[in-house]
């Protein structure tokens, strides 16, 4: 066991957590704060192929005895978890805040308490599942949830805690043990939460964490066959290699991917209301998968929108994220910032008009301005890929047909966000624009048990609900002859 190191208070294990016990490795990883570049904050155990075969191990091994917990009684595990993040929120926002960079205040207020409702939801929801049973030629049919297996859960670095929580939930409620690896970017969230599965007297083997480098330690473990389940978010490019994998064990695979989301603004909306949420999409620096990158407005209001839209994105602040003042967090890392740098680069090389930003905040740091750019035509690459960082293009449409259409015109399929003052709009362009999740003059409001998920090269099945409890469950259907059994 490696000694555990404090990080401003908090005593966190750089170990990964394995049949409820902290393992090293011989080699490491450093991580390393967003808006302190210079400031490394743990050296973390570099998981390989053993870690793996043993996090395999220990998922298998317990895998048998929690299958057989009811769900009410797998519950009352899963809410004590959700009463010790509750109390640990402090913890968890400052290692979050300093380990991915997200604003602290909204860690503290949202984003953990997130992390322990994703939890409490999951353990009612599957405690209250009824099967569903009716009679039908002559048999009775019902149709049972059975626990699956070790369900591999592979996580991105820009929401660490919520989206480990959100989808580590699910496969616990639903029978299945768990290894999640984080990504080696923001590692550090998901060691306290291995704490926290050790206070609340999770048994030892049913929740492993592990830590690693995506292909080093990740392929090690969608290849290895105890795995039942692989429950993915990330990028495209990753999902790719993963469901070749779970092709290879013929396992079912989730994927969670990225999106190029419209923010369509027709002249009947609240247009102050609508060119604020649009400022917010710089909100993390734009490092979120759903938000609203395509501003997209009609004609007849583009004045007025830009107008406010530049209002309220000078009022947006760059600095610390332990600063409540802050409303811009840094980028994760040099490599990501450099990354969002050549997008722009590239997008003025092309033709398109950079209309504001478009370069770092201060030289050498992790802050990109928040950036608007015209493109050239729909098929510059700045409109078509995601960025994933404070880059928004800006387009109009004359009629409602053609905002429809640009606002479909891209490979991605995750979000859309719709503003309109009229009901039938909301109605009729809610179902026309092409996304797992389309919100009319909101955004990011959820409920736990809506389906939620990408269409196209935004992502494969649905999160949420009863659709993450059935990914999670071998779904069998029992059928008895009726009359011939008393
Ligand atoms: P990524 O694909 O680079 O990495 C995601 C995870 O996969 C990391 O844990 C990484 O270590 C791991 N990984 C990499 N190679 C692997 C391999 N060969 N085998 C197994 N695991 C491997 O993505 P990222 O850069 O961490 O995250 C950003 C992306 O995630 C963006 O595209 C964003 O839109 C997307 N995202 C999607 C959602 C959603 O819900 N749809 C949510 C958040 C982020």
């Amino acid at each position: 066991m490696t000694g555990r190191i404090d990080i401003d208070g908090v005593s966190v294990s750089p170990d990964h957590f394995i049949g409820g016990a902290r393992v090293s490795s011989p080699a490491t990883f450093e991580t390393r704060c967003p808006f302190e570049w210079d400031r490394k904050l743990a050296d973390i155990a570099r998981g390989d192929a053993q870690t793996a075969a043993l996090a395999a191990e220990a998922a298998s091994a317990a895998f048998p005895a929690w299958a057989a917990l009811t769900a009410a009684e797998r519950g009352v595990y899963l809410h004590r978890l959700a009463d010790l993040i509750e109390a640990n929120v402090e913890k968890l926002a400052v290692v979050e805040c300093l380990d991915m960079g997200m604003l602290l205040e909204s860690l503290r207020l949202r984003v953990i308490l997130r992390g322990a409702a994703n939890f409490r939801t999951y353990a009612d929801l599957a405690a209250h599942h009824e099967e569903r049973v009716w009679s039908s030629r002559g048999t009775l049919n019902r149709v049972i949830r059975m626990p699956a297996g070790p369900a591999l859960i592979i996580t991105p670095w820009n929401a660490p805690f919520m989206l480990s929580t959100w989808k580590c939930a699910p496969a616990l409620a639903a029978g299945n043990t768990v290894i999640l690896k984080p990504a080696d970017w923001s590692p550090l969230s998901a060691s306290v939460l291995a704490d926290l599965i050790h206070e609340a007297g999770i048994p030892a083997g049913v929740f492993n964490i592990v830590q690693g480098l995506g292909a080093e330690l990740g392929n090690a473990l969608t290849s290895d066959p105890r795995i039942k389940r692989i429950s993915f978010t990330g990028s495209v490019p990753t999902a790719r290699v993963i469901g070749r994998a779970a092709a290879e064990n013929i396992v079912p695979f989730t994927a969670e991917l990225g999106g190029k989301s419209p923010l369509l603004v027709f002249a009947d909306a609240d247009i102050d209301a609508a060119a604020k949420k649009a400022a917010g999409q710089f909100d993390d620096s734009g490092q979120v998968c759903m938000a609203g990158t395509r501003i997209i407005v009609e004609e007849s209001v583009k004045e007025a929108f830009l107008e406010k839209f530049h209002g309220y994105t000078d009022a947006h602040v760059m600095g610390d994220s332990r600063d409540p003042a802050t409303t811009m967090s840094a980028l994760i890392h040099p490599v990501h910032a450099e990354r969002v740098l050549g997008f722009i680069d590239r997008a003025r090389a092309a033709g398109d008009t950079v209309v504001r930003g478009g370069k770092r905040w201060k030289e050498g740091a992790n802050w990109i301005e928040p950036t608007l750019i015209v493109p050239k035509d729909n098929q510059s690459e700045v409109v078509q890929n995601e960025v994933f960082g404070p880059v928004l293009t800006f387009q109009t449409f004359r009629d409602e047909a053609e905002g429809v259409a640009l606002a479909n015109s891209t490979a991605y399929g995750l979000s859309g966000i719709v503003y309109t003052g009229s009901e039938d709009r909301a109605q009729r362009v809610g179902r026309a624009v092409r996304g797992g999740t389309v919100w009319v003059n909101t955004f990011l409001v959820r409920d736990l048990t809506a389906p939620f998920g990408g269409i196209g090269i935004s992502g494969i099945g649905r999160e949420g609900g009863d659709y993450a409890l059935d990914f999670h469950s071998d779904l069998k259907t029992l059928q008895i002859l009726e009359g011939s059994v008393r």
